[in-house]
């Protein structure tokens, strides 16, 4: 647990969107632990106009601005170190990692899900690139960015929200984060399946009831009972993930 740290670098022209909730919940204690160390950087201090533009009409015409290539490649240089140094991002660093993993938030990238979530848990250094407008110029992107990555198969305004949830993804991972380790792992989709449902008290609410098995004190048979419904649940709602890839790997071996 000790010694290794998550850092991570936001780059957004919304900073201010994020103080209270890297202060909060789990995030916070993270950071306060020492866990999880968070920096967010306000775009507009890469500019080097009078009106601090991060933003110009597109080439080729269309609706909607195009986030300038100059301040944002400057400004994840500053972060991740320059583009083209041993280990950097682009042609020049081509076969060599630099320890920053740059990130862009956008509807072309890869959709997030735990297994990605893990993925960028585990890394010492994240930076990720908030995007607003209509998207990045290609050439910040070809030069700078080591990865894409959606929130899913909707449009939001800016990649502020998607940044925030893979923090706090990856924060809830980090070992330690959680008052209960046991709980970070039997969640939903780490063991492939939704998990099952909750209660808590009282025993009987408007006339129902909670089920039997779980007030029966039966270790054994309460967990048979959750891992029933969690088979069920993700049945009925999920059943693409019953048949993952991996697994139907493993089931023809
Ligand atoms: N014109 C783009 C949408 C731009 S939305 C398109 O049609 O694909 C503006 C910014 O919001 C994007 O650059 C991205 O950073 C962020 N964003 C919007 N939806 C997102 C999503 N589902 N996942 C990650 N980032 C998203």
């Amino acid at each position: 647990m000790a010694g290794r740290v998550l850092r991570i670098d936001v780059i957004t022209i919304f900073p201010g969107l994020f103080p209270a909730f890297l202060d909060e919940s789990i995030v916070g204690i993270a950071r306060r632990n020492g866990l999880l160390e968070v920096a967010v950087h306000d775009l507009r201090a890469w500019t080097t106009d009078r009106h601090r533009s991060v933003d110009d009409a597109p080439y080729g015409g269309g609706a909607g601005m195009v986030m300038k290539p100059e301040p944002l490649v400057a400004a994840i240089e500053a972060v991740a170190g320059p583009i083209g140094a041993p280990g950097g991002a682009g042609e020049a660093g081509e076969g060599r990692r630099r320890t920053a993993r740059v990130e862009l938030m956008t509807p072309q990238g890869r959709r997030l899900d735990q297994a990605g979530l893990e993925a960028l848990a585990g890394l010492p250094h994240l930076v990720l690139v908030c995007g607003r407008y209509e998207g990045v110029d290609q050439r910040a992107i070809d030069l700078a960015v080591d990865g894409e990555l959606s929130l899913g198969d909707y449009v939001l305004s800016g990649g502020e929200i998607p940044a925030m949830a893979v923090i706090e993804g990856v924060a809830r991972l980090q070992p330690g984060a959680m008052g209960n380790p046991e709980s970070a792992r039997i969640e939903s989709f780490q063991t492939g399946l939704l998990e099952g449902p909750h209660y808590t008290r009282p025993a009987e609410f408007r006339g129902r009831k909670v089920p039997e098995v779980l007030l029966s004190g039966d270790h054994a048979a309460i967990a048979r009972w959750r891992a029933e419904r969690a088979r069920e649940i993700t049945r009925e709602r999920r059943p693409d993930l019953l048949v993952k890839p991996s697994q139907s790997k493993e089931d023809e071996s």
